[in-house]
């Protein structure tokens, strides 16, 4: 039976250390950290998530401002207000909420925010310093899992961790942050499954972590004994909120596992605030 890890209780302690790194600089900068948060008309998800951010920003001390745009706004419009933002100096980071209306490219629009204020760590440049080991404003669910398995004291040179999802902003990011720390690292994808080789990577896998977006994907017999399973997945399904893994199967294998709800998504969360005090700290140091 496995280790259930509460995303929870790890999302309190690290908004814990942001709020006191952000209280140290606070006096001598002379003003909190401003999260400006960019909502292109409404979506009952996206509001969601603006609301959880508000309310871990309102937590830690960052102040966040909310800036609803209408639907119809052309990509031009949206273009002009980023820029409003990047100039303004009381904005220490900037969010632009998904989705956005068909034909405005949420890449091309991060790609105009300035690279210190890319709250969630997805800038072209701050990818590229992954690659590096020299970033430290990294996307935010990549953070997360790091953070989380460190926590659990899982060591990571010389094993084998397999990463299913290659997107942009979770597993490309953390295979290089996997690497980094010497994990001899697999990342697979629809083309792994349409092959028929998905359960046989996922079985080799001391740390698997499943970002797909498929419900209960991993079955209990894709898991070794003893692997750490990390579950990003999130999945609306008649019986509520379910993983990418088959949590009743796999808790049974694995010697730590994420659970969906409550798992790595408070913790995404707390790294974007994280990520928000850090600019705050480079802006200001
Ligand atoms: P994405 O759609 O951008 O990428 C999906 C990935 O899964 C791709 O690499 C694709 O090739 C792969 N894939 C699709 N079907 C597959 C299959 N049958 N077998 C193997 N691989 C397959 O997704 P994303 O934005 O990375 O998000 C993935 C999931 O994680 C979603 O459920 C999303 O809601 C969730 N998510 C959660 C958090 C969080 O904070 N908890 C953050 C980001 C994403």
């Amino acid at each position: 039976m496995s280790k259930i890890i509460d995303g929870r209780e790890i999302a309190l302690a690290i908004n814990d250390k942001v709020k006191k790194n952000i209280q140290d600089l606070e006096f001598s900068v002379g003003r909190a950290p401003k999260l400006a948060s960019v909502l292109v008309g409404s979506s009952g998800d996206a509001e969601i998530y603006v609301n959880m951010q508000k309310k871990a920003a309102e937590l830690v001390g960052i102040e966040f401002a909310s800036h609803e745009m209408d639907a119809g706004i052309s990509k031009d419009e949206l273009f002009v207000k980023i820029a409003e933002l990047n100039a303004d100096e009381t904005v220490t980071s900037i969010i632009v909420q998904k989705p956005l209306p068909e034909g405005i490219q949420h890449d091309s629009v991060v790609a105009s925010i300035r690279p210190e204020k890319d709250a969630e760590g997805i800038h072209t440049f701050n990818l590229g310093k992954i690659l590096r080991k020299e970033a430290d404003i990294v996307p935010c669910t990549p953070g997360a899992i790091m953070k989380m398995l460190r926590m659990q004291q899982i060591e990571f040179y010389g094993k084998e961790v397999v990463i299913i999802g290659h997107s942009a902003i979770v597993g490309k990011p953390l295979s290089m942050m996997m690497l980094n720390e010497m994990a001899t690292t697999t990342v697979c994808h629809i083309g792994t499954y349409e092959k028929g080789d998905l359960a046989s990577h996922a079985r080799r896998a001391d740390v698997l972590v499943v970002a797909v977006g498929k419900a209960e994907l991993v079955k209990g017999d894709w898991v070794k004994d003893g692997a750490a399973v990390i579950d990003v997945g999130i999945n609306k399904t008649a019986a509520g909120i379910v993983g990418d893994v088959k949590f009743s199967e796999v808790v049974e294998k694995a010697s730590i596992i994420t659970p969906v709800p409550g798992g790595v998504g408070p913790v995404t969360v707390s790294i974007l605030m994280r990520n928000v005090s850090r600019a705050y700290r480079n802006q200001h140091s």
